[in-house]
């Protein structure tokens, strides 16, 4: 670090500024976590100078001994982990091994049925402003207006209609357990591949938290850098028979020269995930967010779907009358760092949103239990319903920060020294 404020002062005020926003707040975005200090200097190694195109043993570069024992060691963990016959640790995002995936398995112009953004599916399950909208047929299923679980029952009568190449379940919003199985059934019915994206929840079921898609799935892609608490990064765990399919999709169709200190942080949070705390761990994150969501629900915001069976819960806060987007700037300025999201059937645009998702890894990385919910989800509410034009509502806010900062230094991310 010493070398970087030589260098460039600027970008290490940046990092220090970013450690210090960390320490200093809660981090209840439900896709990001806090990494261990092995992660980091695995990603902050020399290991980013070298280009590795191709795969162990069969690269387009010399050099790559060291480079080709990172990844198989990242490749054996993933499938020993997930019990997957085959796993490919290069690509670069969560949204790159969804391309991969479709490459591997469809065709431009294929009709693919996956969850509508607005109901919790991902930019890359057919929204239009994304690849998988614009080269793609999509089809969207939606949750159910009393439940807001999915409706299996419209699943299957879409996919009888509109006869999809393959269907996608696996959502960036959805509090509740999936029904891999149905989803499998229905996906044979039609003769369609199945993708589940496990995206968000792959680190639940590395730590056994909840169930496995793996056995289910045609195509299983993930990122790395959420509950399963590693580098920012994708992966892709297949059966053998479509791993020719799934490596040459990801290099060479959608990626060069794969990240290879990414990989090898890769190949650490997974050797991390593979210990007895990691399913401690799992289970706490699951236990927080059913804490959380009752706690929020106690002081009067609604769970949507009534609660959780993950590490998200979604809010509906159209009782309070204050929009997703006034809410996240009001938990900002105490301190709590969430985001506004669109609920099902949301009658605001997605930058309004009625809704805010609050998520529990970070703060179950930093130690913090069901008492430490219950004070959240207070803190929580008191921000959202103040508002900073009204009179005193700003030092309202600044009695909250306080509130944010003794809670924080009790439960340290990255404790000093
Ligand atoms: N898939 C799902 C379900 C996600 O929630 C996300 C990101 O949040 C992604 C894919 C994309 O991951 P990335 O941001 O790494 O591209």
């Amino acid at each position: 670090f010493e070398q970087l404020s030589t260098v460039d002062p600027e970008i290490a005020g940046v990092v220090l500024g970013e450690l210090e926003r960390l320490r200093g707040g809660l981090q209840l975005i439900a896709s990001e976590n806090l990494t261990s200090p092995a992660v980091l200097a695995a990603l902050g190694s020399t290991l980013t100078n070298k280009y590795a195109e191709g795969y162990p043993g069969r690269r387009y570069y010399g050099g790559c001994a060291e480079v080709d024992r990172a990844e198989e060691l990242a490749v054996a963990r993933a499938t020993e982990l997930f019990g997957a016959e085959h796993a490919n640790v290069q690509p670069h995002s969560g949204a790159s091994a969804n391309l991969a995936a479709y490459a591997a398995l469809v065709q431009p112009g294929d009709t693919v049925l996956a969850m509508d953004l607005p109901h919790g599916g991902h930019l890359t399950h057919g929204s239009r402003v994304n690849f998988s909208g614009t080269w793609f047929h999509p089809v969207g299923y939606t949750v159910r207006p009393d439940t807001e679980t999915i409706d299996y029952d419209e699943v299957r009568d879409l996919a009888r209609a509109h006869r999809p190449k393959m269907i996608i379940c696996g959502a960036t919003a959805y509090p509740r357990l999936i029904d891999f199985a149905r989803f499998r059934e229905i996906a044979d019915e039609v003769d369609a591949y199945l993708m589940v994206d496990a995206a968000h929840f792959i680190g639940l079921v590395a730590g056994g938290a909840i169930p496995s898609p793996v056995p289910h799935a045609d195509v299983v892609t993930a990122t790395t850098h959420k509950v399963l608490r590693g580098p920012r990064g994708g992966m892709i765990l297949c059966r053998e028979s479509l791993a020719a399919r799934i490596d040459k999709a990801v290099f060479p169709f959608t990626q060069g020269g794969p990240l290879m200190h990414a990989v090898a942080a890769k190949a650490v949070a997974l050797r991390e995930a593979a210990q007895p705390e990691f399913r401690t761990y799992a289970a706490q994150v699951v236990g927080n967010a059913r804490a959380l969501a009752d706690g929020l629900a106690a002081e009067g915001l609604r769970p949507v779907s009534g609660g959780t069976d993950t590490h998200l819960a979604l809010l509906d806060l159209r009782e309070t009358g204050v929009t997703g987007a006034q809410a996240e700037a009001r938990c900002d300025a105490a301190g709590i760092t969430l985001n506004k999201n669109a609920i099902p059937y949301d009658p605001q645009s997605p930058m309004v949103a009625s809704g805010v998702r609050v998520g529990t890894p970070s703060v179950t990385t930093q130690g913090m239990r069901d008492p430490e919910m219950r004070r959240i989800a207070a803190l929580i509410c008191r921000a959202v319903r103040t508002d900073p034009e009204s009179p005193g509502g700003t030092d309202e806010l600044a009695r909250v920060a306080a509130d944010v900062t003794e809670l924080v230094t009790a439960f340290p991310a990255y404790p000093r020294g």
